[in-house]
């Protein structure tokens, strides 16, 4: 039961994304928000995607439904194998956080690096979309 948490902490996942991923506790931070968001993907937990997206962000996926297809498609065909955050910054209730994620597809490297954007909203952070540069 000492399964490392998928998002590279080092941590044991029952006591790192876990009590995120199960709603016992609220990422404090959009750095802890994109680390818990990573191990879902890689664990599968896309009720937890899907709560912690962005409304606008589901809405440009066609809607909670079609979104849930999508994330669950990402989540079967996909391994997640690690991640490395580079940076992030939070000003009152908005943040980025910038990240190296690993991610296969059949074996075909698609690992990518992404500046992302959260807002806080009700005290939940929630993800907002990549930011072009
Ligand atoms: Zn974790």
């Amino acid at each position: 039961m000492t399964d490392p948490c998928p998002c590279s902490s080092g941590r044991p996942y029952k006591q790192c994304c876990g009590p995120l991923h199960r709603g016992e506790r609220l990422a404090p931070t959009c750095e802890a928000l994109m680390r818990s968001r990573y191990a879902a993907f890689a664990r599968k937990q896309v009720d937890y995607l899907l709560a912690t997206s962005h409304p606008e962000l589901i809405a440009a996926h066609g809607g909670s439904d079609a979104f849930r297809r999508d994330l669950l498609r990402s989540c079967q065909d996909h391994r997640y194998p690690g991640l490395r955050v580079v940076e992030h910054r939070e000003d009152s209730d908005q943040g980025e956080v910038l990240f190296e994620a690993r991610v296969f597809r059949k074996g075909t490297d698609l690992s990518f690096a992404e500046r992302s954007l959260f807002f806080r909203e009700g005290g939940r952070w929630l993800y907002h979309s990549a930011i072009d540069r």
